[in-house]
C-alpha cells in the first residue's frame, strides 16, 4: 500500500519549534517512503482559529522547506462527514448525552490534573445499563469507554504503548454542545477518509491516540500506523505551547536564522539517527 501521511496544523497561533520538528519528521517519512503528504487545516475551534494564522502556518511550513501533494483541506468545510460518523456511533450505542460542563467535571474530580489533558470523566451522566437516555439541549455526547480494557498500539518512534480505558482516560466527548465535532472524532474521520497510512503527531497526543483506537474500532474503520514525535521543551523544561511566541518559527526567521539552524535545535531522537536519518 502506498504511504499517505499528513500535516495537520491548527491555526490557533504561530507554529513553534515543536510543530516544526513534528512536521519535519512527517515530511521526511513520507518522502523516504515515496508516498504523498496531505495538508489539513484543523480549524474547528471557532473561538481560537484566525485566518492570519492560516496564512502564517502555510508560509512557515514552506519556509522550512516542506511541501505537500494534496490540500490544504479545511476541517470547517467537512462537517457533514463528521456528522455522519457521529450518527453511526450514536446508532451503534457507543454514546450517551452529558450535561456536565468542564467545570462540573473538574469539581467532581477535586484533584489536580495536567492542564491540557482532558480530565477523566467521573461518569455523572453515564446511564446505568438499561436506563433510558433522556435527551435535551445543550449537551455533549460522550463515548463510553470499556473500563479496564488495555488499548495497545505499536508506535513507530516510542515502541509498544499500552493505556487502560477508565484509568488513563475516561469517557470522552465526540460531539460538543455547540454542535461541533470534538478533535478526536474529526481527526479519526479525516484520517480514515483521506486514507492516511501513518499518522505522525507529537508525543503529547499518545493518550489521544489510545482514545482514537476505540473510535476506529467502533466505526469499523482500519487503523493507520502511528509515529509520535518527541516533545520540544522550553528553558524551564515545559512543553512548548502556542503562547510561547519566542519559540515560534516566525521569531526565529525574524532573528535571521535559516531552516537549517532551526532543524539543528530539534530534540535528539529516542534512538540515535532513527528519526532524522
Ligand atoms: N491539529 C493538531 C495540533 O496542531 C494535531 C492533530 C493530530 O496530529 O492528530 O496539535
Amino acid at each position: 500500500m502506498k504511504y499517505r501521511g499528513r500535516l495537520a496544523p491548527s491555526p490557533t497561533g504561530l507554529l513553534h519549534l515543536g510543530h516544526a520538528q513534528t512536521f519535519w519528521i512527517a515530511w521526511k517519512r513520507a518522502r523516504a517512503a515515496g508516498g504523498s503528504l496531505i495538508l489539513r487545516n484543523e480549524d474547528l475551534d471557532r473561538a481560537r482559529c484566525r485566518p492570519e494564522f492560516v496564512t502564517a502556518m502555510l508560509e512557515d511550513l514552506r519556509w522550512l522547506g516542506l511541501d505537500w501533494d494534496e490540500g490544504p483541506y479545511a476541517q470547517s468545510e467537512r462537517l457533514e462527514l463528521y456528522r455522519a460518523a457521529f450518527r453511526k456511533l450514536k446508532e451503534g450505542g457507543f454514546l450517551y448525552p452529558c450535561r456536565c460542563s468542564r467545570g462540573d467535571v473538574l469539581r467532581a474530580l477535586q484533584a489536580p490534573h495536567a492542564a491540557d489533558e482532558e480530565p477523566i470523566y467521573p461518569g455523572t451522566c453515564r446511564p446505568s445499563a438499561g436506563k433510558p437516555v433522556v435527551e435535551g439541549a445543550p449537551l455533549n455526547w460522550r463515548f463510553r469507554v470499556p473500563d479496564g480494557r488495555e488499548i495497545t498500539f505499536l508506535d513507530g518512534g516510542f515502541g509498544k504503548q499500552t493505556f487502560v480505558a477508565g484509568r488513563d482516560f475516561g469517557d470522552f466527548v465526540v460531539w460538543r454542545h455547540d454542535d461541533a465535532p470534538s478533535y478526536q472524532l474529526a481527526v479519526v474521520t479525516d484520517d480514515a477518509a483521506m486514507e492516511i497510512t501513518e499518522v505522525v503527531r507529537g508525543a503529547d497526543l499518545l493518550v489521544s491516540t489510545a482514545r482514537q483506537c476505540l473510535l476506529y474500532e467502533a466505526l469499523g474503520w482500519k487503523q493507520p500506523a502511528f509515529f509520535h514525535a518527541p516533545l520540544v521543551t522550553n528553558e524551564n523544561g515545559v512543553r512548548l505551547a502556542k503562547r510561547d511566541d519566542a519559540w515560534s518559527i516566525r521569531a526565529r526567521r525574524e532573528q535571521g536564522m535559516t531552516p537549517e539552524n532551526v532543524r539543528a535545535e530539534f530534540k535528539p531522537p529516542p534512538e540515535p539517527g532513527r528519526l532524522f536519518s
